[in-house]
Formats: structure tokens, C-alpha cells, sequence
């Protein structure tokens, strides 16, 4: 399998560090908002990737942080009037919720940023005793840039051009900084600000540490592969690196995975240009899977451009599919029993090189563009061959073929019926009174077909209760 790796800017063979294991960690959204679209890519990206290692058979380690302390969450909050907890913990809730309209699945950890704040410490201190960090006069620390001889081994960027564009940009703090490179490690408060006593100061981390202490917490010093959106490259993902490999004394990350920008109408997305689209807009106007589809349609290192047209494309694309889909599905209810004919037996033998032309794109850097088309070529195939006459077992066949590759990129073939909250609270009523009656078997059928749907029932003390899973 080949991995585009952002550090030698090569397709590498992927060779994970321990056998059958894969440890991954992708950055994750600051939550001060509803996501947008963007912010969308790379989790749609990163999590078809995790799922396709995991069709490898790879036990995939999956840890995705939010950061939930950051300047534009207590801007947020003051604007509100409340803590900046209210605020990260209400998007932080409401980005989970978009995941899983996303058919994201939850990360193997979700580490918050204010829970790790003792390993930051605990790194930044190691990082001083080493000599890579100081702390200026008002308790900010800084790292030391120029005692790390790799730095920018991953942007590709020259200490000297780098040191250059600085000069000729005066940043603030600047005066206390020993070198215009140093970036911070820990930052002293501000009035209203959330804060933790440190040995330097009362402040708050810098976002770059961050990173670092849960990789290394939830992973190990070393991991597999690091993922995020392209500009995260640099300062983020570099500084990243200088702080790891300077405390642990250790490659950081074999692998690292960068998607390129969405854009909208051919232009940057932004507020100031209007063209700036929540997750939760676009879930109103198209069933969110129609948007994994149209960001799986494009390689995760091509920019991709989101149009109506586009869109348009991608849900007639899905319907395609669900129609395909579908009709196999009624061939394998409704079919002719029995054993297969010995044409439809060399027909599934014929089926049998999609999904080998799926993997084949999937192994080139996930090239979900040609994976797709390889998902097409097998619609098309069943559409021409499974007849309202074919054996159940040929359309039975057929649509587990399909059913296997479409999961791997995280589509969900059948439409995922919406309950309502009255249809739940009936046969919620319906259940009780099988209970009362003393028809168990009733009352757990109910429960049953209820958490098909994904409604999860809870007896509690104070009745019964239920939540969408
Ligand atoms: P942020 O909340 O800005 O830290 O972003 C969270 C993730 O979304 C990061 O991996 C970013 O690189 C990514 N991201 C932000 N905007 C875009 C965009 N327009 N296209 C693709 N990825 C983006
Ligand atoms: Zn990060």
C-alpha cells in the first residue's frame, strides 16, 4: 500500500511500526462553531482512510483531539456572557452530532485539550530541562527554534527564509523572544481568561503542545501516520514535530497525510465572502451522506471545489448507487431459490475484479476518485445482469460485494429512516403496556425494531428513556 508522505513529499510504502497495528492521529476541529464544510473534508478523508486500513485488517489506534481552549472560544464566550466551557462544550456536542450524520465514526479517543493540561506541563518542563524551552520575563515559555537542527523538515521551509520573512514582519512579543523563530509553549492569562497555575505562570497552553502530549499520551512516542488540512503543514504540524521529537528523542510520526482546501465557487471559503457553509446548512438541503460522497469523489490531495452543480452531481451519483442497490436487493428476497445457473456462477467470477480494481485505487495513496469508479463498474454490471429471474443467491452475492466497498468509504446504502419523537414515544407506550401485560417477548421486540432504527432504550428509576446511538 502506497502513502503519500507530506515529510518526503513521496508515495512510500506503508509499513505500520508494529505488525497489524496502526496508530493515527488526525487534528481535530477548535470548537467555538457549528463545523463547516472544510473542517468536514478532512474527517470524511481520515476516517475512510481508517476504514480502509481496518478492511486491511489493521487494529487501528484512532485518536482525534478537539481543542476546546483557544482565543476565538473566549472571544465567543464573552460575546455570550458565559464561560468558554458552555461554548466548547455546546459545539462540541454539535460537531459529534454532524459526524455522525457524516458517517464518521467516533474516534478511538477524543481527547479535550483543558483534560491534558498536567502532560503539557509536564512536556514544556521536560523541554526546559532539556534546553529547548525558556521562559521571558512574564512567564511566557518559548521553544528554541534554532537548537533543533530538523526544524521545518516537514514544510520544506529553510531556517535562513524563514528567519528572513520574520524580520520583516514584527510580531508581537517579539521583544522577549530570544530568536523571531521561537513560537510559544505556554502563555501567561489574561483577565477573564480560563487558566491553570504552572511553574512559569497562571496561563494557558499554546495550541502546538497540545498535539504533541496526546499523541504521545493515547499513542506512544512514536506513531504511524498524522493527518490533518494542508495548512496545519506549517507552524502547526512542524512545531509539532520540534516539540516531540525534542522530548521524547524519537521520530515523531512515520507518515504525514495532508488534504488539500475545499473552496467554494472556485474562490477561498470565507465569512467576509459569504460563501461560507456550515455542515448543518448543507445537511438542510441534501442528506449529509450526498456530501461524503461528493468529498470522496475528488483525491483527498486534489483542492476541491463545492458547487450546487457539484452537489447536483453527487446526489444523482449516490442515487445511482441506492437504486442499483435496491433492485439487487429485491432479486435476493424475491428471486428464484436454488442454486445458482453456470452463467450466473461465471458472471460472479466476472464480478469478482471490482472489488479487486476498489482496493488496487485504494492502495495507490486512497484514490477514492477511482476507487468509485470501480463501485460504478459494478452497478453497472448488476443493473445489466440481475434480473427479476436471476437466483436470490446471485443477487444476494452481488449486493454484498457492494454493500463491503461502499462501507469501506463510509456509504450507507439504505436510507436511514428518521423517527420521529411521537413514533418513538408510542411504541415506547406500546412496550410499557406489553410489560404490564406480561408479554415480555412483545415488550423486547418493540426494544428490538426500536435500536434497528437506532432508538436505544434506558430503563431508569425515573422511567423509561431513550436516545438516538
Ligand atoms: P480548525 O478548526 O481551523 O483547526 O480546522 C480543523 C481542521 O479542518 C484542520 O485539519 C484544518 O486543516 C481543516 N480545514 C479547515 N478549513 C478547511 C478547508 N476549507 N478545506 C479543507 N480542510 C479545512
Ligand atoms: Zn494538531
Amino acid at each position: 500500500m502506497k502513502v503519500y508522505n507530506t515529510l518526503s513529499k513521496r508515495k512510500e510504502e506503508f509499513t505500520p511500526l508494529e505488525e497489524g497495528k496502526v496508530k493515527m492521529y488526525v487534528c481535530g476541529p477548535t470548537v467555538y462553531n457549528l463545523i463547516h464544510i472544510g473542517n468536514a473534508r478532512p474527517m470524511i478523508v481520515f476516517d475512510t482512510v481508517r476504514r480502509y486500513l481496518e478492511h486491511r485488517g489493521y487494529q487501528v489506534d484512532y485518536v482525534s483531539n478537539f481543542t476546546d481552549v483557544d482565543d476565538k472560544i473566549i472571544a465567543k464566550a464573552m460575546e455570550e456572557g458565559v464561560d468558554a466551557e458552555v461554548i466548547s462544550q455546546r459545539y462540541m456536542q454539535e460537531c459529534k452530532k454532524d459526524m455522525e450524520a457524516m458517517n464518521v465514526k467516533p474516534a478511538t479517543v477524543h481527547p479535550l485539550a483543558t483534560q491534558e493540561i498536567d502532560g503539557m506541563i509536564e512536556m514544556i518542563q521536560t523541554l526546559a530541562d532539556k534546553g529547548f524551552a525558556y521562559a521571558a520575563a512574564d512567564g511566557t515559555v518559548y521553544f528554541r527554534v534554532k537548537k533543533f537542527p530538523e526544524y521545518g523538515k516537514l514544510s520544506h521551509k529553510n531556517l535562513d527564509d524563514l528567519q528572513s520573512g520574520f524580520r520583516s514582519l514584527q510580531v508581537s512579543g517579539a521583544g522577549q523572544k530570544e530568536d523571531p523563530l521561537d513560537f510559544v509553549l505556554w502563555k501567561p492569562k489574561k483577565e477573564g481568561e480560563p487558566s491553570w497555575p504552572s511553574p512559569w505562570c497562571d496561563g494557558r497552553p499554546g495550541w502546538h503542545i497540545e498535539c504533541s502530549v496526546m499523541a504521545k499520551k493515547y499513542l506512544g512516542d512514536e506513531i504511524d501516520i498524522h493527518a490533518g488540512g494542508e495548512d496545519l503543514i506549517f507552524p502547526h504540524h512542524e512545531n509539532e514535530i520540534a516539540q516531540s521529537e525534542c522530548c521524547n528523542g524519537k521520530t515523531f510520526s512515520r507518515y504525514w497525510m495532508h488534504n488539500a482546501f475545499l473552496n467554494i465557487d472556485n474562490r477561498k471559503m470565507s465569512k467576509s465572502l459569504g460563501n461560507f457553509f456550515t455542515v448543518r446548512e448543507v445537511g438542510e438541503e441534501y442528506d449529509l451522506q450526498t456530501l461524503r460522497f461528493f468529498m470522496l469523489s475528488a483525491h483527498y490531495r486534489s483542492p476541491l471545489n463545492f458547487s450546487r452543480d457539484l452537489m447536483t452531481a453527487a446526489k444523482n451519483g449516490l442515487e445511482r448507487i441506492r437504486t442499483a442497490a435496491e433492485h439487487l436487493r429485491r432479486v435476493k428476497d424475491q428471486g428464484v431459490g436454488g442454486p445458482l445457473t453456470q452463467e450466473e456462477e461465471k458472471l460472479l467470477e466476472q464480478a469478482g475484479e471490482f472489488p479487486g480494481k476498489f482496493e488496487e485505487a485504494m492502495e495507490d495513496d486512497f484514490n477514492t476518485a477511482d476507487a468509485i469508479a470501480a463501485v460504478f463498474e459494478l452497478v453497472k454490471f448488476s443493473n445489466t445482469h440481475a434480473k427479476e429471474d436471476s437466483a436470490k443467491a446471485f443477487g444476494e452475492k452481488l449486493y454484498e460485494t457492494l454493500e463491503a466497498l461502499t462501507d469501506i468509504l463510509g456509504l450507507q446504502l439504505e436510507v436511514k429512516e428518521e423517527m420521529l419523537d411521537q413514533e418513538i414515544e408510542d411504541l415506547i407506550a406500546k412496550r410499557q403496556a406489553a410489560r404490564k401485560a406480561k408479554d415480555f417477548q412483545k415488550a423486547d421486540q418493540i426494544r428490538d425494531e426500536l435500536l434497528k432504527k437506532g432508538i436505544l432504550l434506558e430503563d431508569t428509576r425515573e422511567g423509561v428513556k431513550w436516545k438516538r446511538v
